[in-house]
């Protein structure tokens, strides 16, 4: 097979690293010594996802698979704070689901407008200027600026549409999508020649609307992974409704009720909960029907599982608006496209926190710093009471607490990490 439709990739991504504040003292002529005036450095850029109804398919993921946002650059003196990096924003199709790529868990389901924010920048370390106080008056450090969140994740694509074409390839899907909306499928008279997901607005009336979706066709044995099937069975898995469009003129030979019942096995195998979304059956190319039998049989299996058949000719038009009509009707009685919820939870990170910190003591502030700090740092959400005390356990069983009443520290003395200020308790 030549192109090949790309609905899944995994891309690694990091977001920028705060830069690092500066360490300046305001100097002019005659004037012996003047303040601190070292500027923060600037945040790093975050890493965003965005829907683009344009885009189809994962495809520009296939060979760029490794993204980064901007760093912040540092500070300056003069209180030149550091410029913030730039974000990085991705575009994905609608119904995009993020995964992270070690448990497989939903971090985000792309399905509305608002963009997503999936790594945040590191924040810029602060400038001595920043830490001057009347009693503190010339403080000769600086902070280093925290790194960008990184993550390896999985995309993966399950279009966002109301209704699904399912059928044989050749039965007159692509046909009949053209027919009921501005979408152009390709459509020829030889198998599996959709190879991309087609979607279209289909107008119904004034203020009514849904989303159709085509894609490739489904064939025997998919659903155990033969060919193309298994993969695209999940683009209509969140489908509400599935049009299963039937060649009910037996044109290429076939029996129409048999085919009907495979495609319904495939649906089943797939996934039970496919099997048992709403269908209507439309018994295509009747335009070139010439006895009523067929259509009559597959009205008795349809009919026995609850699903109406609709005859109709996507290549004349003939019972396509009833059709269209039907399924409208049929979608304003269903719940609405399932959105998924994210599943995936904040983990503590893991961190080797035997090498000693590297602590300063200047001008009465304990400035301690160290790379598994900085880390853990980055890592940890200081808005979440459990995350909170995780941090303050890690330190303490790493003996930084011991450290620091080795080096004499008193309550209420000031303990700089990074972004991070506290007064000393014991
Ligand atoms: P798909 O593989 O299900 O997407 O099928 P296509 O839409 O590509 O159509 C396959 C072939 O059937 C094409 O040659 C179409 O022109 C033809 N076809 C589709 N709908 C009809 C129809 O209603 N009547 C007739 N006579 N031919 C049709
Ligand atoms: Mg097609």
């Amino acid at each position: 097979m030549a192109a090949s439709f790309i609905d899944k990739a995994r891309i690694t991504v990091k977001a920028g690293a705060g830069g690092n504040g500066c360490v300046s003292f305001h100097r002019e002529k005659y004037i012996a010594a003047g303040g601190p005036d070292g500027g923060d450095g600037g945040d790093g850029g975050s890493i965003l996802l965005q829907v683009d109804d344009n885009l189809s398919t994962l495809m520009d993921f296939r060979y760029k698979r490794k993204y980064a946002a901007e760093s912040g650059a540092d500070g300056q003196g003069g209180r030149k704070k550091g410029r913030d990096g730039k974000s990085l924003t991705l575009r994905v199709p609608r119904g995009t689901l993020v995964r992270d790529e070690a448990t497989g868990e939903i971090i985000q389901d792309m399905s509305s407008d608002a963009p997503f924010v999936l790594c945040r920048g590191g924040k810029g370390g602060w400038g001595n200027a920043h830490f001057a106080t009347p009693t503190r008056q010339a403080p000769r450090f600086a902070k280093s600026g925290l790194p960008g969140v990184e993550r390896a994740v999985v995309l993966e694509l399950k279009l966002l549409a109301d209704v699904g074409l399912a059928g044989f390839p050749n039965v007159g899907k692509s046909t009949l999508l053209s027919a009921v909306s501005r979408a152009r499928p390709k459509i020829a008279n030889y198998h599996f020649t959709t190879l991309f997901p087609n979607l279209g607005v289909v107008y119904v009336d004034e203020g009514r609307s849904f989303v159709m979706a085509d894609i490739p066709g489904i064939i025997e044995g998919a659903s155990e992974g033969a060919g193309l099937g298994h993969d695209f069975l999940r683009h209509i898995d969140r489908c509400r409704l599935l049009v299963h469009v039937v060649d009910i003129s037996g044109s290429e030979g076939r029996d129409p009720v048999e085919d009907f019942e495979a495609i319904n096995a495939e649906l089943r195998q797939y996934s039970p909960d496919l099997a048992v979304r709403p269908q209507i059956v439309a018994a295509n190319k009747a335009d070139i029907l010439s006895d009523s039998a067929p259509l009559e049989a597959l009205r008795e299996r349809a009919g026995a599982l609850g699903f109406p058949v609709i005859p109709i000719s996507a290549a004349t038009g003939q019972g396509v608006q009833e059709l269209i009509y039907a399924a409208a009707n049929a979608l304003a009685q269903l719940p609405p496209v399932k959105v998924y919820e994210p599943e995936y939870v904040e983990r503590p990170p893991q961190v080797d926190t035997s090498a000693p910190v590297e602590i300063m003591v200047e001008d009465g502030v304990y400035l301690v710093e160290g790379p598994w700090l900085q880390r853990l740092i980055s890592n940890v959400n200081f808005g979440d009471y459990e995350s909170r005390m995780w941090f303050d356990r890690m330190l303490r069983e790493a003996g930084v607490f011991d450290r620091l009443e080795e080096l004499g520290i008193h309550d209420g003395d000031l303990v700089s990490m990074y972004n991070l200020e506290f007064e000393y308790q014991h």
